[in-house]
């Protein structure tokens, strides 16, 4: 099998980033090879162009779909197949919550060791409405090589940008916000030109990410749906907003709010305006310091009846809609009665453990980002909340010199991890401190699975996992598992 080669096949199964498999065999030595092809279903019967070959499996192009399969559904974006946003658009909703919960289902069989997943796993959870749910949107900002201004996503694996003037994932603001942060931009350029300024040796307003230099780098935007409060944050590789500029970037902003509510019949306030410090020559989007131009420092938003203040660099959850019914999941799984002890892990601003606190005795959260503590302290005081602790640190570094300590016992614990899943040093800590509950909280089933299987060799069983589309359109998937201590009786086989 050699680069270039058209072959046809049928795809018959799906991959963990959503790319349709298909087998074929080799036309020199009949050799079976699974091919990945990038925009293709189950039941797609496809003419494919080979792109890269290893050895027992190769990646393939879409070229021309000879007969499409069931599961398809046209795409509401026409940016779909460029951008790496969302791989599953292209497929039936239906059929994407059966691909997410297949997904899980095999994480948990393959690596969890998991054997009774038909018996444990819940069926689905998907969103009636699987667009438009985002509250956060993080765009770059750049130039093509016509030296046009572009604000959008990274066409997939690259590192160019490509324009977007609408996203069906995002909130619907962002699209008046990116139109007026384009004409922000362009009259900037336009007041002298950019060529001019650049042989003048000015400092281009848009950041090159291959020469390092330039200033705006991405907007961040946040808009909390039940309060209506909007947050944007412009990120810069600069000490500063040049004065000159600032005053007419928040004119823009609050005439793209202004726009929009006029249009949608709506009432999305801008509340608070930073720039966020990123001089580094690096991927990661945000620097670790902001700047408030505007308003105030944080916005606010409802999970519940709960109200949380977040700041630009801590973490919030995606998907208001779903993270409710989440966090009700992780509640209906923690099982408490009032007098319990709970360790909320990797708390973020609290959000969980202060929709535990109100059901157990005593909430303890850790966390890493400091103003993501600084928040959680804060939404425990806005909510009455006396009963919830919080410490900063590394989750595996703070709660083994707590126990250490203490020795105290906790009734429930809670684990919600980045994708990596948790520190081995928290896991161990966690089995000795030996709680009754587990529920963990997951936004990458493989290494859930890889963990489950941990605690399972450790004295726990995972007795309910619900599957949650928290990031419709994409590959992601959102799992709460309940894990529980195995009876003192019980037999290892
Ligand atoms: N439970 C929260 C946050 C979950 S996201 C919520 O639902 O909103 C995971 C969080 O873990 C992030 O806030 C991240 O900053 C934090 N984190 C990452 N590594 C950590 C570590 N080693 N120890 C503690 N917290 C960590």
């Amino acid at each position: 099998m050699v680069k270039n080669e058209i072959y046809e096949i049928e795809i018959v199964d799906m991959g963990n980033d959503g790319e349709g498999i298909g087998h074929v065999s080799d036309r020199q030595n009949g050799k079976s090879f699974a091919v990945f092809v990038k925009d293709t279903v189950i039941g797609d019967k496809a003419r494919i162009r080979i792109v890269k070959v290893k050895k027992t499996y190769a990646y393939g192009r879409l070229e021309e779909l000879i007969c499409p399969s069931a599961e398809r559904t046209t795409p509401v974006c026409d940016k779909a197949r460029s951008c790496g946003g969302c791989s599953l658009m292209h497929m039936s909703y239906e059929k994407q919550l059966e691909y997410k919960y297949n997904k899980v289902k095999s994480c948990l069989e393959r690596i969890g060791c998991v054997t009774d997943t038909d018996k444990i796993m819940e069926p689905p959870h998907g969103m009636e409405t699987p667009y438009f749910y985002r509250n956060k949107m993080q765009l770059p900002v750049g130039r093509n090589k016509d030296g046009n201004i572009v604000i959008g996503f990274y066409a997939g694996h690259t590192h160019s940008v490509i324009n977007l003037e609408r996203c069906y994932i995002g909130h619907p603001v962002n699209e008046y916000i990116i139109k007026h942060l384009r004409s922000w931009l362009e009259d900037i350029d336009a007041d002298g030109g950019f060529s001019v300024k650049a042989k003048a040796g000015v400092q281009d307003i848009v950041y090159n990410e291959e020469t390092h230099t330039g200033l705006v780098r991405h907007i961040l935007t946040r808009v909390g749906f039940a309060t209506g409060e909007l947050m944007v944050c412009l990120v810069i590789n600069g000490e500063c907003l040049p004065d000159k500029y600032k005053a007419s970037f928040i004119e823009a902003m609050q005439a793209a709010a202004r726009e929009y509510n006029h249009e949608a019949s709506a009432s999305i306030r801008l509340a608070s305006m930073s720039v966020n410090i990123n001089k580094e020559k690096t991927n990661k989007i945000l620097g670790n310091k902001c700047i408030t131009i505007y308003g105030k420092d944080c916005i606010e938003d409802y999970i519940g009846s709960n109200l949380f203040r977040i700041s630009p660099l801590s973490f919030y959850q995606v998907n208001p809609v779903q993270t409710k019914a989440i966090y009700d999941k992780a509640i209906e799984y923690a099982d408490l009665k009032g007098n319990e002890v709970v360790w909320d892990m990797y708390c973020g601003i609290g959000t969980i453990s202060l929709s535990l606190a109100k059901k157990a005795k005593k909430v303890y959260g850790v966390e890493i980002i400091p103003e993501a503590i600084n928040d959680a302290r804060e939404n425990a005081k806005i909510n009455n909340i006396n009963n919830a602790e919080f410490f900063c640190g590394k989750a595996e570094v703070v709660v083994p010199e707590f126990y250490k300590q203490n020795l105290s016992r906790p009734d429930v614990v809670v684990v919600d991890p980045p994708r990596k899943g948790c520190d081995i040093t928290l896991l161990e800590t966690i089995i000795s401190m030996s709680p009754d509950r587990i529920v963990y909280v997951s936004c990458d089933p493989a290494t859930l699975a890889r963990d489950i299987k941990i605690l399972s060799e450790n004295g726990y069983s995972p007795i309910k996992v619900s599957v949650f589309d928290a990031f419709c359109q994409s590959t992601h998937v959102e799992t709460v598992c309940k894990l529980a201590r195995k009876t003192k009786d019980y037999v290892d086989v």
